[in-house]
């Protein structure tokens, strides 16, 4: 599944130059983005960046100030919420206190003034979606924080909507609850073959859901691309440090030959794809379970390897990580998988050890 792969596949959702002004604050800034159908795609960022705001105008509560979103080749400017297909699940999820769960299933239903046996069928059929069968007669405070935010889910599926916007869906349930509930809200959003637009500001969140992320930043997309491709291949230190832990290995652009090579305070030198100014700062992006630990010089073709003290030593039970204090002062990371480690003594506090990483695995950020 990767429509957004293929030239002639049609966006089903597109920002065109988008931007939302409040006052004189941009909180969305010419921002373009394409959805596809079926897609789980997730809108991530820290608070303030722009993203519920986003998925507030995809719903039609507020307005662009300019540009444009389409949906199925069609602009929603002037098209209100209620007639737009799509719905959105808040946070707080909003269930009505003193109505049943049935009753706030089949609150929108009855508002749209559907006959009253297709009601009863559909709301049927969302609590067995959402395994809730049982408790249609309960009210939302003789409920747990997970089954509360299935009723939510339930009541923003009655109207089978074609997209389905969800703002921190998972926000008020504890870890254990919220990782079982990403795997229900996959299982669904496939089963009913819709397209979910979360957002959300955990990223591990947002690379467990979804098939791609737009990484955003002060009203702006910096890097739109599936979970794997944002943290193998992040397009700037921000995506790179945003994502996961990595180390920030720095240098500065050196001429030779009239070529561009990277050097680093480590004595690590990299020939750099593209031409850039003599001086320029430059960054080599390692993440830690790409640096090896070793007591033994490493060997193999372009292999970079640097001198290194034991700094720390931190046991997480299926991985340890290594803070490798490097001749330059820095400190890095290098965390190994326990299962995978050799029978080898452990590194002890203050060894003096290599750390070493394949070409490949270092990714040359700009700026
Ligand atoms: P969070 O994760 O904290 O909810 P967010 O990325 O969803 O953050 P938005 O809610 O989209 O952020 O807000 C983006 C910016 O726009 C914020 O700085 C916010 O204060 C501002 N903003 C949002 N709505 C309004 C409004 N109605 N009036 C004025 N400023 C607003």
């Amino acid at each position: 599944f990767a429509p957004w792969a293929d030239p002639n596949a049609k966006p089903f959702i597109s920002f065109r130059n988008v931007t939302k002004r409040f006052g004189d604050f941009t909180a969305v800034d010419n921002l373009s983005l394409d959805i596809y159908t079926r897609e789980f795609f997730a809108l991530l960022g820290g608070s303030g960046c722009g993203k519920s705001t986003l998925l507030r105008m995809l719903a039609g509560f507020e307005q662009p100030t300019s540009g444009e979103i389409m949906l199925d080749g069609q602009s929603l400017s002037g098209i209100p919420p209620y007639r737009r297909p799509v719905n959105m699940m808040f946070q707080s999820y909003a269930l009505f206190p003193h109505m049943s769960v049935e009753k706030n299933i089949a609150f929108g239903l009855k508002q749209d003034g559907m006959p009253k046996t297709e009601i009863a069928e559909r709301v049927a059929q969302m609590l067995k979606l959402v395994k809730l069968e049982a408790f249609a007669a309960r009210k939302p405070h003789q409920l747990s924080g997970g089954q509360r935010q299935r009723v939510a889910l339930a009541r923003s599926l009655a109207k089978r909507p074609k997209v389905l916007l969800l703002d921190e869906p998972l926000g008020a349930l504890d870890k254990k609850l919220r990782e079982e509930t990403q795997f229900e809200l996959m299982d669904l959003q496939y089963e009913l073959g819709l397209t979910f637009v979360v957002v959300t500001h955990d990223q591990e969140e947002a690379m467990t859901m979804s098939d791609r992320i737009a990484v955003m930043s002060h009203g702006r997309v910096i890097q739109v691309a599936t979970p794997a491709e944002i943290y193998e291949a992040p397009n700037s230190r921000f995506v790179a440090e945003f994502i996961g832990d990595v180390n920030m290995i720095e240098g500065k652009v050196a001429l030779e030959d009239g070529r561009s090579i990277l050097r680093t305070a480590e004595g690590i030198s990299v020939a750099l794809p593209e031409t850039l100014a003599e001086g320029q700062s430059v960054a080599l992006a390692v993440r830690p379970e790409k640096l090896k630990v070793s007591r033994q010089q490493p060997e193999g073709a372009g292999v970079h390897a640097m001198r290194g003290e034991i700094w720390d030593i931190a046991y997480f039970g299926d991985m340890t990580v290594f803070h490798v204090k490097l001749p330059s002062g820095k400190i890095v990371k290098a965390s190994s998988l326990n299962a995978t480690r050799g029978v080898e003594d452990p590194f002890g506090y203050d060894e003096q050890i290599w750390v070493s990483f394949e070409p490949q695995a270092g990714i040359v950020l700009k700026g």
